[in-house]
């Protein structure tokens, strides 16, 4: 079982022992005759609802009571003066899948996200159309998830320049395309090879949880049409100011989640739009290879100092106040303080990576699936500790 789950991780993600798997037998026009689309990838998201809007941000002046459109995989809300806020509920459909929201100056405007589809993209245009005719400046993607970005193509065909980190059409095609018309036993074997060999219940139960994740990833990478990025964000030239008229936007980039993040802030207005360096109410996915565990965690640190009153749209999650980025903390806190307790006392990393315990305060939050959540973020954790 050594170091299997990241081995796979790298098969399904990283995308480099594909192109050996792309030469192998052609059957995924079979695969999509015997599945029904994203019936695994539904199943797995029906069991992450979004809970309602809090309390204190109901009554918070600044965020409308009623969203504009609410189509049940997502729902518009406006949450400041031209500042609107998509937030998706991926237990009711996956057009959207994460978060995203819109700028709308006298202007301009600027799209967030886009999205895991183009009906995702477009849905999102739409509810801008409702409130705005300005010209749309730019689509940004606040990293290059593939539940952030396989909607891009919606943005390129009505002549939306896509804006992003400057790694991020590279890191779209390296961990993408190979994906596209690959094998699906290759692809998911060694998933289900996990399941079958899992030496425990709660290993078989992690096991199986991933083996959903790079299913539904493998079905909506195959019924995407790749849309790169063509206006590339230097991380060196940030921050960055746009002027939509009225409405200044304040273009930032921080370590984290994917090593492509970058977040949209309102000054003037306190409110950030974070893309996935928050999940709010949720285990953080720390999966990615550039993902950092102290790195993410030093964010979380200036995003505690900004404003009290700072409103964050967070990439998963409900919209939250200051209150989501403490919660965001604490979890950090907890997975870091389980694993130091197993790497004192010498469990292994593939050992330890199983055996955190969620505790009761967290046991609502929404675990995406074991191996893209706490599992890395164990085994990231030992690395930093052992120096890697
Ligand atoms: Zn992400």
């Amino acid at each position: 079982m050594v170091d299997v789950t990241s081995k796979v991780r790298k098969v399904a993600y990283t995308g480099r022992n594909l192109q050996s798997i792309n030469s192998l037998s052609f059957s995924r026009r079979s695969f999509l005759a015997k599945t029904s689309c994203f019936g695994t990838f539904y199943a797995l998201a029906k069991l992450i609802p979004v809970p309602a809007l809090a309390a204190e941000l109901a009554s918070d002046s600044r965020v409308s009571q009623t969203p504009i459109v609410d189509k049940g995989f997502a729902s518009v809300r406006k949450i400041g003066s031209g500042l609107y806020a998509t937030i998706s509920d991926p237990s009711k459909g996956i057009t959207t899948i994460c978060n995203g929201g819109f700028l709308a100056g006298k202007d301009g405007a600027l799209m967030i996200e886009g999205f895991a589809t183009p009906a995702g993209a477009a849905f999102q245009m739409d509810a801008l159309r409702m409130v705005s005719q300005v010209p749309v400046k730019g689509a940004l993607d606040t990293h290059y998830h593939f539940d952030h970005s396989m909607g891009n193509s919606f943005y390129g065909a009505n002549g939306v320049p896509l804006w992003a980190h400057a790694t991020t059409a590279k890191r779209m095609v390296d961990n993408y395309s190979p994906m596209q018309g690959a094998d699906k036993e290759a692809v998911l074997g060694p998933l289900e090879k996990r399941v079958r060999d899992a030496k425990s219940d709660i290993e078989r139960q992690h096991a199986q949880g991933d083996l959903n994740a790079v299913t539904g990833l493998f079905q909506i990478a195959n019924a995407t049409v790749l849309g790169l990025p063509n206006h590339p964000i230097d991380p060196a030239k940030l921050p960055m100011s746009i002027d939509l008229g009225g409405l200044t936007a304040v273009i930032e980039s921080y370590p984290g989640h994917s090593g492509t993040d970058i977040v949209a802030r309102v000054p003037d207005q306190n409110i950030v739009y974070t893309g996935d360096l928050l999940f709010s109410g949720w285990y953080p996915v720390c999966f990615d290879e550039k993902a950092t565990i102290s790195g993410w965690r030093d964010t979380l640190k200036k995003f505690a100092v900004f404003d009290k009153d700072t409103l964050f749209v967070p990439g998963h999650g409900q919209i939250c106040g200051q209150e989501g980025i403490a919660a965001l903390r604490e979890v950090f806190d907890d997975i870091a303080g389980q694993a130091e307790k197993m790497y004192k006392a010498g469990v292994p990393a593939e050992e330890a990576q199983h055996r955190y315990l969620v505790p009761d305060k967290f046991k609502n939050f929404p675990i995406y699936a074991w191996g893209f959540t706490i599992g890395p973020a164990i085994t990231k954790l030992y690395a930093e500790w052992q120096g890697k």
